[in-house]
């Protein structure tokens, strides 16, 4: 059998069914609250109702409870949590924030919102994650906070990263957008930092087309949360609340229909998960084996959940160009690509133009560092991307058995062929 990159038969002719988490009990659940014509229950002042109608209250003690976290605050998406936890810690203008190159562009935008300086940290090669070593490097007299990503759906090394911030006022922040429901030393993510920020984006295991939840044992945070959700400074003097900085606040309300939705949503998030780490371990049980080729790692004491499979390639075992490999598996019908992402080499650091066109918040006299964006400073992350990671996006398909073992096959009939595609 020829390869299809050559004019033979795909292994996969059709492709895998669409992964959706939605069903029945989600339409239902809707309807409800579509019927009730209490779309949204908020008010953006001081009253009862600043905290959200039943559904959105329900949901975050529901959400609060199954993560076993102090307090859950639902917002409108992962971006707006992100930037509530962090207006949450009293940053000043020109503080630095370290975060991955390696996570979606809003983990480090939501630290420019409040005109913090994002700084770079390298990644580790096992998880794709912030390499403690990297973070420890890059702390100076103005870091206050890091964000972290479980990335790809593997916990990073939160307990490293907790003892660096440890005793030195930095705050740490988990993005797990990507990882729901995986564990980290017995706790789930989100649950180990000091806040914690879900998404219930559709690209995600479980959503509600747009959404989020933030979950902190620490109820001053906490608060905050729910203050810049709803419009901070129209409330801060009724509520009498006396710590009044970064109190600009947002429309970062989660409607009831999303809530009711996220209610059913996370009933089904366990089973949801469970099947993606079986699939994923179906598809790494038949790949172990080939040169070149390493499947994802999960570290012991963490749980995958596989949002990514993200695998290490190296062409200098097989011969065979990573964009050749590509090719050659697309036209088998697998849907696999390269690399991630590198945010520091975005126009917006290397040009410096968050705000206006001269700088700022990097100039304008608030920050007195010297963090640098140039090509070089993370090449774990920059080397990944360039010639080493190659990715299947485990949220897009379902990937029950017959699909992942024709995955396999496409492999291994790839592999069979490497001869006849080597470029190198
Ligand atoms: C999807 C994602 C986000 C953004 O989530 P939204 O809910 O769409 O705002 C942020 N960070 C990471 C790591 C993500 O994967």
């Amino acid at each position: 059998m020829s390869l299809a990159l050559f004019g033979g038969s795909p292994t996969i002719a059709t492709p895998p069914r669409r992964y959706t988490s939605i069903g029945p009990e989600e339409v239902k659940a809707a309807v409800r609250v579509v019927e009730s014509g209490n779309l949204s229950q908020y008010v953006g002042c001081w009253d009862p109702d600043f905290y959200g109608g039943p559904n959105v209250r329900a949901l975050e003690s529901e959400w609060a409870s199954y993560f076993k976290s102090g307090n859950a605050i639902a917002v409108n998406s992962n971006t707006s949590g992100l930037m509530a936890a962090l207006g949450a810690l009293n940053l000043e203008p020109g503080d630095e924030v370290i975060v991955s190159p390696w996570t979606m562009s809003a983990s480090a935008t939501a630290i420019l919102v409040w005109n913090a300086i994002p700084v770079f940290a390298d990644i580790e090669l096992e998880t794709f994650n912030l390499d403690p070593a990297s973070v420890a490097a890059r702390i100076t007299p103005l870091t206050r906070a890091i964000v972290v990503t479980d990335l790809f759906g593997h916990p990073a090394r939160l307990s490293e990263i907790m003892e660096i911030a440890r005793g030195k006022g930095i705050r740490v922040i988990e993005d797990c957008a990507q990882a729901p429901g995986a564990m980290y030393a017995g706790k789930f993510v989100g649950t180990v930092a000091d806040a914690g920020v879900f998404s219930l984006n559709y690209h995600k295991h479980i959503h509600t087309g747009e959404g989020g939840v933030v979950v902190t044992d620490n109820a001053e945070i906490a608060e905050r949360i729910q203050l810049i959700r709803n419009h901070a400074e129209s409330v801060v003097a009724d509520k009498g609340v006396s710590l009044l900085t970064n109190m600009i606040g947002f429309n970062f309300r989660m409607t009831e229909v999303e809530a009711a939705i996220a209610r059913e949503q996370l009933l089904k998030l366990s089973g949801l998960v469970k099947s993606r780490m079986v699939a994923a371990e179906r598809l790494t049980s038949a790949l172990r084996d080939l040169p070149g080729l390493k499947p994802p790692f999960v570290r012991p004491g963490s749980s995958h959940v596989y949002y990514v499979y993200a695998m290490q390639y190296d062409s200098s075992v097989t011969g065979v160009s990573r964009s050749r490999l590509i090719e050659a598996l697309n036209a088998e019908g697998v849907d696999i690509s390269a690399g991630y992402l590198n945010l520091h080499l975005l126009p917006m650091y290397q040009k410096r133009i968050a705000y206006g066109s001269a700088g700022f918040p990097w100039t304008g006299g608030l920050y007195r560092g010297t963090v640098s964006y140039d090509k070089g400073i993370c090449p774990q992350a920059e080397r990944a991307h360039e010639s080493t990671v190659l990715k299947m996006e485990f949220c897009k398909y379902v990937y029950d058995d017959e699909t992942i073992d024709r995955v396999a096959a496409a492999f291994r009939k790839v592999w069979d062929h490497l001869p006849s595609l080597k470029d190198l």
